[in-house]
């Protein structure tokens, strides 16, 4: 399938047809979808529709779009109207949601449409996509490998060439390392950047959408559309969408480079190979390195842990057989509530919400979720300290390239070290970006992690284009 670039200019000039390019989008899901169980949901009727607007519109000399007649795969924690939204949960099993999340709205906006929704870890809790209610994603480039997770379904629509884009959410890594293991380009935005409202929460203060997208130019477009300011979510950025695709070909001469040591220590050696050879390339380019340490990056995931389970065991409170999805009828309320939840959420949803509940408890709440914040304050502080010493950092996606089924699914904290690069950025709210760079075990794709100061998302974008092309 071509670049959303490339198929945006097709459709806007009338050399290609939106209702052409969903059916290359439809075949591809019909082809492959069964064997990798990347789409939950398929909304043939609503993309057919919305595909025949956008040639209508087309042919009459409008302009549609920077996304004019695009398919987009949107992770199934996004709400849409009227369809599906189950969060890969038994528990939404069956709800519709009544309105359109900001992003989906801005989507539809900018020319899009929208194909269905994507499988993730319950919930987003996970880095494998195995959690899901509805069964594991495969792999798209090695079918006995995991895509990586929470956002597993959205990386393999795009490196299925289902779609061109997809959306994902970014708790603690959930774009970015999914998008390393299937070799895409992912962003978790600065916080408050794109709004939230209408995606389904697990932890507020960490939460974050933005796209999965084969290419750098491609990542840039996605995110100008949904970015900028939102009324109906509080904690977005009073300002409108930054401009990023003007800047994606700014390069890197003169900037310096944060090599982070906590960033590739710990990981294998041929990511460590990769992120090596991502330093001469970004050198080569004009950059000046500089070799960095931050300790406190060694203490994140710990605070991540009780903080994002913290916020889960609150957000997930409103799931009690009332008001969405299902009930489990039994005796009086308390016992129907707990029924419904009993047989409603999955093993790693649970273990969440209990350690979530602990920390948050009487007691505990000081020595557990008050000294996690203390740690985030303190990840804040060393990443202000580290962008006095270099204007963007480097290091590794993840410790590894995919990896086999059922590899760290008795084990939940080998799990949980999946995100030992990524949760950084989540603490501080700044953005992060992965970009495919060599190749590793298997001749599996290596992903590269370039992180920045707030709002520093076009810098972000120049630097990983750097890459993107001295990839090849
Ligand atoms: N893997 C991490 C977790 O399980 C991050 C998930 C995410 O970013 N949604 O919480």
């Amino acid at each position: 399938m071509n670049s959303a670039e490339q198929i945006a200019r097709d459709v806007q000039s009338g050399s290609m047809s939106a209702t052409s390019v969903l059916e290359m989008s439809l075949d591809a899901i019909r082809a492959r979808n069964e064997e990798l169980n990347v789409f939950l949901y398929v909304d043939e009727e609503g993309a057919l529709e919305a595909a025949t607007k956008i040639d209508a519109r087309v042919a009459n000399g409008e302009n549609v779009g920077p996304l004019a007649g695009v398919p987009v795969a949107l992770k199934d924690n996004l709400c849409q109207d009227g369809i599906p939204t189950t969060c890969s949960s038994k528990i939404l099993e069956g709800w519709r949601p009544p309105y359109n999340a900001t992003v989906v709205d801005r989507l539809l906006a900018a020319g899009a449409v929208p194909v269905g929704k994507t499988n993730l870890d319950e919930f987003a809790m996970g880095s494998s996509t195995e959690n899901s209610a509805f069964g594991p994603t495969r792999n798209p480039l090695n079918p006995s490998r995991v895509p990586g997770g929470s956002s597993g379904g959205s990386a393999a629509a795009v490196a299925a060439d289902m779609t061109p884009l997809a959306l994902g959410s970014d708790t603690g890594g959930s774009i970015r390392q999914p998008a390393a293991l299937c070799g895409l380009v992912g962003m978790k935005p600065s916080y408050g950047l794109v709004s939230r409202y209408g995606l389904v929460a697990f932890a507020s203060s960490l939460d974050q959408i933005g796209p999965l997208t084969k290419s750098v130019t491609d990542a840039a477009m996605l995110l100008e559309a949904i970015a900028g300011h939102d009324v109906l979510d509080s904690t977005s950025l009073p300002e409108p969408a930054p401009s990023l695709v003007a800047h994606v070909n700014d390069g890197v001469a003169g900037k310096r480079i944060g090599l982070v040591r906590e960033l590739v220590d710990g990981a294998d050696e041929d990511v460590v190979a990769s992120v090596e050879r991502a330093v001469e390339a970004l050198r080569e380019a004009g950059a000046t390195i500089v070799e960095l340490s931050v300790p406190e990056f060694r203490l994140g995931l710990s605070a991540y842990y009780l903080i994002a389970p913290a916020e889960a065991s609150s957000n997930l409170a409103r799931f009690d057989g009332v008001r969405y999805g299902l009930r489990v009828n039994e005796g009086d309320v308390t016992a129907m509530m707990e029924a419904t939840r009993t047989a409603g959420f999955g093993e790693e949803v649970k273990r969440r919400i209990m350690l979530g509940t602990y920390a948050l408890s009487a007691g505990y709440y000081d020595a557990y979720y008050g000294q996690a914040l203390k740690v985030r304050t303190l990840t804040i502080d060393a990443f202000a300290r580290a962008y006095e010493q270099a204007d963007l950092l480097l290091g590794a996606t993840t410790p590894s390239v995919a990896f086999e089924f059922g590899s760290k699914t008795s084990n939940p904290m080998a799990m949980y070290l999946s995100d030992v690069f990524t949760i950084p950025s989540n603490l501080s709210g700044e953005p992060a970006i992965s970009v495919p760079f060599g190749t590793g075990e298997a001749g599996l794709p290596t992903g590269v992690q370039l992180l920045g100061p707030g709002r520093s998302e076009a810098q972000l974008f120049a630097a990983a284009r750097v890459l993107e092309i001295a990839n090849g």
